[in-house]
């Protein structure tokens, strides 16, 4: 398995203040929340499934999707590469934009049963996370969020998932990319500042979808007795009075 990053560099290198910042945001949440044991899905199928499913939806409508796949006896990639796609379709309705969607899991059904036999085993076996990754990403319906969501749940790889979430927190935590603010960006501070492993990267972000839902919500963040509030840019400004102070975020 390769340790190189997927845009970004030496990964092997802590940078040390974004370093020590985003390891004090993780022990924090951690603390604060507990380890989150988050693991989208039953299976690997069910977790690619699952990435694909949840693009634009709850993961609630994803959870009823994914049950009906379960119903249907539609467990594995040759299963869904044998289904015609409007009876898919309407097995996987819950989730939003299944018509969509349908094209999209045939996409990746087609892929791994054409090029890997229908096993993941074989697509997985790469150790070019980066060229496994630029394949995921030549896929009908595989953008960067999800393709990371299948190397880092499916494949145990390290390829941190950045997400509307994580980056709402960081920009108002005060660190944001030195470079492009793009996902390419995001996703190269985390590769840069923290040290690759799959558990961690798993449990970082899962931490900070649990932080997103329970503190720093998209309209009037809590931050009073916030968990990162003596870390956080906009927390130290905060006030009992709702005074939020919006610095601008230095750039790391
Ligand atoms: S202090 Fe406020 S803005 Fe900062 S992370 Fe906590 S809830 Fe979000």
């Amino acid at each position: 398995m390769s340790s190189g990053g997927c845009q970004s560099g030496n990964r092997d290198t802590l940078r040390g203040d974004a370093g020590a910042r985003l390891t004090e945001i993780y022990r924090r949440l951690l603390a604060a929340y507990g380890p989150q044991g988050w693991w989208p899905g039953d299976s690997r199928f069910e977790m690619i499934a699952g990435a694909i499913l949840t693009q634009a939806a709850a993961w609630r409508n994803v959870e009823q999707a994914l049950g009906n796949l379960r119903a249907a006896g539609i467990a594995d990639w040759p299963a869904v590469h044998r289904m015609d796609a409007a009876t898919l379709a309407r097995v996987i309705r819950p989730s939003g934009y299944y018509n969509m969607k349908a094209r999209k899991m045939k996409a990746f059904a087609a892929y791994v049963c054409e090029r890997h036999g229908g096993d993941l085993d074989a697509l997985f076996a790469s150790d070019d996370m980066d060229g496994l990754r630029a394949s995921l990403l030549g896929i009908y319906g595989i953008g960067p969020e999800t393709a990371d969501d299948i190397l880092l749940y499916a494949a145990g790889l390290p390829s941190f998932v950045i997400d509307a979430y994580t980056i709402r927190i960081m920009e108002r935590v005060g660190m944001v990319p030195a470079g492009r603010a793009d996902y390419a960006g995001w996703q190269g501070l985390f590769h840069a500042a923290v040290p690759p492993d799959a558990p961690v990267y798993n449990e970082y972000h899962a931490l900070l979808d649990r932080h997103h839902k329970e503190a720093c919500t998209k309209n009037n963040p809590r931050c009073g007795g916030c968990c990162l509030r003596e870390v956080c840019a906009v927390g130290r400004g905060w006030s009992p009075l709702g005074d939020i102070m919006s610095p601008r975020p230095p750039a790391v």
